[in-house]
């Protein structure tokens, strides 16, 4: 037994089967140290691992906040999609990290196939990202970081989002200075520092600072870099 852990009942959407979720008592949260893309390293039990919902009955997938809002037209996609080729899993008891992947894995395919916001699916793929981050798979968090940059920008210019304005494209500027896309980088910390908002965050703001000095440094040492490839 984890007394770290407790079971939220839940009541599917779609099938309307009951089941239990496991959720961290916020009171076991044990915070290490925050990346600069916001991702959090927790010193014991780790509460992105418990993100996603999984329905065991019928395969329905979805972010703890996004799980209730499926609509009607979706739930009938999700009928004929999922339902019919899930084999009965559980997700219900302590999840390893590679039992979290795999739910955030099946969310982002649910997410994809039901069409939903860009915001959704870039969240979605920057945790999975943050969770082969944790073990330490370089190439396959870049890969899901890349999915999540794309969503983010198209976020950013065609929807309306949760995230602070200036938070996201902080979050789009960090992302590709990870992914070494230095000017880019560059320009986005620049909208997020013009954002009025982020005078109100003054972490943010700091960090932006920080970030945006470290990829103008990244920049030039990178050109030298490719100048020095050109030589050779
Ligand atoms: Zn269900």
């Amino acid at each position: 037994m984890n007394n770290e852990l407790y079971d939220k009942k839940i009541k599917c959407p779609v099938c309307n089967n009951n089941f239990n979720t496991k959720k961290v008592r916020s009171s076991a949260i044990r915070t290490l140290k925050r990346d600069s893309d916001l991702c959090i390293h927790y010193k014991t039990v780790n509460p992105y691992f418990y993100g996603v919902f999984v329905c065991p009955k019928c395969g329905y997938a979805a972010t703890e906040t996004k799980f209730t809002l499926i609509k009607k037209s979706e739930i009938s996609i999700i009928k004929e999609n999922i339902m019919p080729k899930w084999e009965y899993k559980d997700f219900g008891s302590e999840r390893s990290l590679d039992d979290s992947i795999k739910a955030y894995k099946l969310a982002l395919y649910e997410g994809n196939l039901l069409n939903w916001e860009k915001s959704y699916i870039g969240n979605v793929c920057l945790k999975i990202a943050w969770l082969y981050r944790y073990k330490n798979d370089k190439d396959m968090e870049d890969k899901f970081l890349k999915h999540a940059l794309e969503c983010f920008e198209y976020s950013f210019s065609k929807e309306s989002y949760e995230m602070e304005s200036y938070v996201l494209a902080y979050l789009i500027g960090e992302i590709n200075r990870r992914l070494h896309n230095y000017k880019e980088a560059i320009n986005w910390f620049g909208i997020a520092l013009k954002d009025p908002g982020i005078k109100r965050n003054r972490q943010i703001e700091n960090l932006t600072r920080d970030q945006w000095r470290l990829a103008s440094e990244e920049y030039k040492s990178n050109k030298g870099e490719n100048n020095s490839d050109i030589l050779l």
